[in-house]
């Protein structure tokens, strides 16, 4: 059968690992110019590999299968080079979260780390490459998505028996086209994370982060949405990230290279009700009323302004990891739903009850944080076109876009 991907992001790495014996044809659209090209792939940036049940997409994993996945990105490093930990194995810790509202998140770590990154996709590729079967198309995005009969076009690519669109978030323009022309696939589109980047001193979560890396706790606060820390980098750094109209802030953490500082996410879920229907255009407004009120920066602000909704003018203990020429210290509170900073101080509060420190006054906190969630997309409605990964609206971590394209291969096979 000849097979079109279009995207080498995670989810077309599990699906051509689970197919490239066979003896499918595989060409693979990549809008990138190279595999060294920094936009390849959404694989660039820390690299922690969950396993978890509760956390990564919507998707039922097996345990096992991640795990699987988990050995396998590791040894695509090459050198098996990775940070590991738990989070709330340890009872104790999960009765002081318990205790205080937050439902802890079981899941297990391994961080690979930023540095890593690069040639551990390399690694892949060049694998892949040396297979017969598997043909690369670098510098080739796809911009049309058509059924044609028994078969599906791809711009002028040409004529394939199946197409597997492997996008991930980044490639939301093309699912917008697809979207217009087959509106039928979409099975939901509501949700969206809005919040902040919290920085603190290493010190004050030190004990937390040794035991378990990344601790991920839910909370359901007194404005009635959930909040969640995704996105922990003990001794990390916070990024900028560039939206192309907008840009929001990010955080990672270096396998070697290290700061002083930790930084989370904290995000309140924002799930509306009919008729809403574009929860990445009310993302993007406030992210872009963020930017207008930044000067096009990040804004930064300590925790007690941020709380008594008044402007930083400067800052205490607290050195930011954000390089200076990305931020503005100002005032959240003009760009944010109340509801939201609510949310996040209702929190912070809550949270220093079982880690005290956290809601110390010259801690920092950064805007905008957007996390979005692409639609949730059906893929029983065509025979020969699939989603996968996060594009599909049903993965939202590496782990489980490898195992979302890892799982359809076994669905071509069992075919
Ligand atoms: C800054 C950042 C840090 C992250 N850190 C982590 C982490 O530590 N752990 C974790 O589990 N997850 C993390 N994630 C999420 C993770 O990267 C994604 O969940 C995962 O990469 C999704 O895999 P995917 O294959 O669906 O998409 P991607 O990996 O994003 O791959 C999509 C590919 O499609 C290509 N493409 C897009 N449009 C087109 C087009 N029209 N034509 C051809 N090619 C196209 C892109 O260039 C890209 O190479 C992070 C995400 C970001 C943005």
């Amino acid at each position: 059968m000849k097979i079109a991907i279009i995207g080498f992001g995670a989810a077309a790495i599990g699906l051509i690992d689970r197919i490239k014996k066979t003896d499918h044809e595989i060409h693979v659209f990549e809008r990138s110019k190279d595999i060294y090209s920094s936009s390849i792939s959404g694989i660039r940036a820390d690299g922690k590999l969950f396993v978890s049940k509760d956390m990564g997409g919507d998707l039922n994993v097996d345990t096992d299968l991640q795990k699987k996945l988990v050995d396998f990105w590791i040894e695509k490093t090459g050198n098996g080079e990775y940070e590991t930990g738990s989070s709330f194995r340890n009872p104790d810790y999960y009765k002081a979260f318990y205790q205080k509202g937050f439902q802890p998140v079981l899941s297990d770590f391994f961080h690979l780390g930023t540095d890593q990154l690069k040639q551990v996709l390399f690694n892949i590729y060049e694998e892949y490459r040396s297979l017969a079967k598997v043909n690369f198309h670098f510098n080739c995005p796809v911009t049309e998505v058509k059924l044609a009969g028994e078969q599906v076009s791809l711009d002028d690519y040409g004529l394939f028996e199946m197409v597997y669109v492997a996008v991930g978030r980044s490639g939301h323009k093309l699912i917008k086209a697809i979207i217009t022309s087959y509106p039928e696939i979409i099975l939901d589109s509501t949700r969206v994370d809005i919040g902040i980047r919290f920085e603190l001193p290493n010190h004050i979560v030190e004990a937390l982060n040794k035991e378990m890396y990344e601790f991920k706790v839910k909370y359901k606060s007194k404005t009635g949405y959930m909040v969640r820390t995704f996105c922990n980098n003990p001794l990390g750094y916070v990024v900028p990230e560039n939206y192309g109209d907008f840009i929001t802030v990010n955080g990672h953490a270096r396998i070697k290279q290290k700061s002083k500082n930790t930084n989370f996410a904290i995000l309140t879920t924002v799930q509306l009700t009919e008729p809403f229907n574009d929860p990445i255009g009310y993302g993007s407004n406030i992210a872009k009323l963020s930017n207008m009120l930044g000067g096009d920066k990040v804004i930064l602000q300590t925790y007690s302004h941020f709380k008594n909704s008044k402007r930083t003018k400067n800052l205490y203990r607290v050195e930011p990891t954000l390089d200076s020429k990305h931020y503005i210290l100002g005032d959240i509170n003009l760009a944010y739903p109340r509801r939201i900073i609510e949310s996040i101080i209702d929190f912070v509060e809550n949270l220093d009850h079982v880690i005290p420190g956290v809601a110390a006054a010259d801690n920092l906190v950064y805007a905008p944080e957007i996390k979005f969630y692409s639609n949730l997309l059906n893929n029983q409605t065509f025979g020969n076109l699939k989603f996968i990964g996060d594009c599909s609206g049903s993965t939202r971590s590496i782990i489980y876009a490898t195992a979302h394209g890892y799982i359809m291969g076994e669905e071509l096979l069992d075919e």
